[in-house]
C-alpha cells in the first residue's frame, strides 16, 4: 500500500478521494476522515461488508492518482514515462521543503551531485525552470544557495523537483531512483 510521504499536510490539490471499487461511486472530500465516514456509510447503505483497511485503501487509492513523488511506497507507474507538469513541480517542492528542516551538503558536494544528475536520464529539462521561477523557489528553500551550473539544471523526473535546490538536500530520498542516483549513497 502506498502511503503520503508527509501525512501531515494535505496532500497535493488539497483533496481526498476515492472510488469504491465494488459500486464504481466516486467520493471526495477535504479530509481523509470525512471520505472514510462517506464511504463507509455508502458501504453500509448497500448492505456490503466494510473493508477493515478502508483508511489505508483510501490513501493507497489516492496516491496512484496524485503527484508522483508525494508518497511512498512502491509505486508502479515509472517516472521516466510521464510528463512532467508545472503544478506537479510546485507540489512536489512544496511537499518536499516546505515546513521541513532539511540539512545542506557543501556547495562542493551540491555541485557534484549536480554532475551526475546532468548525465542522468532522469534529468529532464524540458521546462524552463528559471522562466517560470521554479528554480528561484527552489533556491529559496535552500537558502538562496546556488550554483555555477544552475542554468544548466532542470527537474528530476523521480523526485518532480528542481534539482538546483534538491542536491542541496542532505538526505533525499524517493522511490525508483536509478542506480547512478547521488541520494542512494
Ligand atoms: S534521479 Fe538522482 S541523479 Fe537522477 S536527476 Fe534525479 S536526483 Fe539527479
Amino acid at each position: 500500500m502506498l502511503t503520503l510521504r508527509y501525512p501531515m499536510y494535505a496532500p497535493p490539490g488539497g483533496r481526498w478521494f476515492y472510488e469504491v471499487p465494488e459500486t464504481g461511486r466516486s467520493f471526495d472530500a477535504d479530509s481523509k476522515r470525512e471520505v472514510v465516514r462517506t464511504v463507509t456509510q455508502h458501504y453500509v447503505v448497500n448492505k456490503l461488508p466494510v473493508p477493515s483497511d478502508l483508511d489505508a485503501r483510501i490513501e493507497d487509492y489516492l496516491c496512484r492518482h496524485i503527484a508522483y513523488g508525494a508518497c511512498q511506497g512502491d509505486d508502479p507507474r515509472d517516472p521516466a514515462d510521464r510528463p512532467i507538469s508545472y503544478f506537479e513541480v510546485v507540489s512536489a517542492t512544496e511537499a518536499l521543503f516546505r515546513g521541513r528542516a532539511h540539512t545542506h551538503v557543501s556547495p562542493r558536494e551540491a555541485e557534484a551531485r549536480a554532475g551526475r544528475c546532468r548525465v542522468c536520464k532522469m534529468h529532464s529539462v524540458g521546462m524552463c525552470t528559471s522562466c517560470n521561477q521554479l528554480q528561484a523557489t527552489a533556491r529559496a528553500f535552500v537558502g538562496g544557495r546556488s550554483l555555477p551550473c544552475d542554468n544548466m539544471l532542470g527537474v528530476c523526473r523521480v523526485f518532480r523537483v528542481p534539482v538546483n535546490g534538491l542536491v542541496y538536500v542532505r538526505d533525499a530520498t524517493a522511490a525508483k531512483l536509478p542506480p547512478n542516483c547521488w541520494a542512494l549513497k
